[in-house]
């Protein structure tokens, strides 16, 4: 086992483990867990020295999110955990020397909480459509509107929003990323919401009302933010297929244990032929996928390019894998799979959201199609 592996194995089990059922019941993961693992220098893992991370690449933090839900973490703490991943990419690309400062530094420090912010009640799927309005004012934006679902939205003490500083029905070209202090007067959070899983991850629903930002937290140019959106969704989509690989291999791990225990007619299930093919038919789908996902990891962290399509050939096929293990993984476990806080239980509602965030199964089949049938 290399080294970054062995100190996230570590802090799992020392940081994480014992305290998770604790997290999933009280809907939040605790500040504190953010500076801890910024000590050991986690949440850095995959961003430059020169914004405040700890160099490495894309599979370096694979390798952070693989090995926490090895050792028994789960994805909702990743989530959790982790919302940077989804909140600072746009900043640090961006490389504005004041945004970093304020943001992102202080963040991969474990001193701030970030989120991302760019589905509305309205819908998600159709990101070039929100309605969040940012109206320039001088040196300030007035932002009015609503967002969704906004992971780690209770906590943050930022949110990477996607507005409309462009009228109503300029579609793509008129959306923009700006950072907001959730201290600003007219930010609220309206509601935290309760989920079937990830409860250890909370996700919020979040109000502007006449929110005065400075026009210097505006990342990259006015009107590029569905463009800087997009950009930043391969490395979410791939991190995605990486997390519900990750819950499949635990699973397997877990059932397979299971099996050579639990005895039914005076010997193992591991004996039994059909439960044999069926831990070979969750292993098998598992290794495909997990390759695949890994393999344009392993790309973009040579320099290489990978395609929308591949991306999203990446996130259906590890959703579909960690999906069909996760429910053979309870059915294995019989009736101690289906009890509350028993691990399988809680991959397989955890996994659910797999094939939702960060694009939908849906959306993802639209653009292995559009590649398909609409190229040249
Ligand atoms: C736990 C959780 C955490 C989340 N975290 C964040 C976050 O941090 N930040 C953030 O901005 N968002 C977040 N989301 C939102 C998530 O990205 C959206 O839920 C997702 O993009 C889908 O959008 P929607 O829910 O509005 O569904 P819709 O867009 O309303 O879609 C509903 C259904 O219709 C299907 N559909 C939509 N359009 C088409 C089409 N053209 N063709 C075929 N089928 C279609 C979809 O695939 C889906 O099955 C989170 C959601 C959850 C549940």
């Amino acid at each position: 086992m290399n080294e970054l592996r062995e100190t996230v194995r570590r802090f799992a089990v020392r940081e994480i483990v014992p305290y998770l059922p604790d997290w999933e019941r009280a809907g939040e993961v605790p500040r504190e867990v953010h500076a801890k693992a910024a000590k050991l220098g986690l949440l850095g893992v995959g961003y430059p020295e020169e914004v405040g991370g700890g160099g490495g690449t894309l599979l370096d933090s694979a390798t952070v999110t693989e090995e926490l839900i090895l050792a028994g973490g789960s994805s909702g703490l990743i989530a959790a955990l982790f919302t940077h991943g989804i909140a600072l990419p746009h900043i640090i690309a961006a490389g504005d020397p004041g945004l970093i400062d304020r943001y992102v530094r202080p963040t991969l420090a474990g001193e701030l909480i970030g989120a991302l912010a760019v589905t509305e009640p309205d819908g998600g799927s159709d990101v070039a459509r929100l309605r969040t309005t940012a109206r320039r004012d001088g040196d300030r934006f007035i932002v009015n509107g609503g967002k969704t679902f906004i992971t780690s939205g209770a906590r943050a003490d930022f949110v990477t929003t996607a507005v409309r500083t462009g009228e109503p029905g300029t579609g793509y070209g008129g959306v923009s990323l700006l950072v907001i202090d959730t201290d600003r007067t007219g930010f609220t959070v309206t509601r935290r919401l309760e989920k079937m899983g990830w409860h250890c991850s909370d996700t919020a629903e979040l109000s502007f009302v006449d929110v005065d930002v400075p026009a210097v937290n505006l990342v990259g140019a006015e009107g590029t933010g569905f463009r800087q959106i997009m950009r930043h969704f391969a490395s979410e989509r791939i991190s995605m297929a990486v997390q519900a690989c990750a819950m499949a291999q635990r699973c397997i791990a877990l059932t397979i244990q299971w099996c050579r225990d639990r005895k039914t007619f005076g010997s193992p299930l591991s004996e039994k032929q059909v439960v044999r093919h069926r831990i070979a038919e969750m292993a098998r789908v598992t290794a495909v996928a997990r390759t695949y996902a890994w393999s344009l990891a392993d790309r973009i962290s040579n320099g290489g390019q990978v395609t929308p399509v591949e991306v999203a050939v990446a996130k259906n096929t590890a959703v579909a894998a960690c999906d069909q293990v996760v429910d053979s993984a309870v059915q294995l476990h019989g009736g101690a799979g289906y009890l509350r806080d028993s691990e399988v239980e809680r991959h397989y509602r955890d996994a659910r959201i797999m094939g939702i965030g960060g694009g939908t199964t849906e959306i993802m089949n639209e653009i292995i199609a559009k590649g398909l049938l609409d190229a040249d």
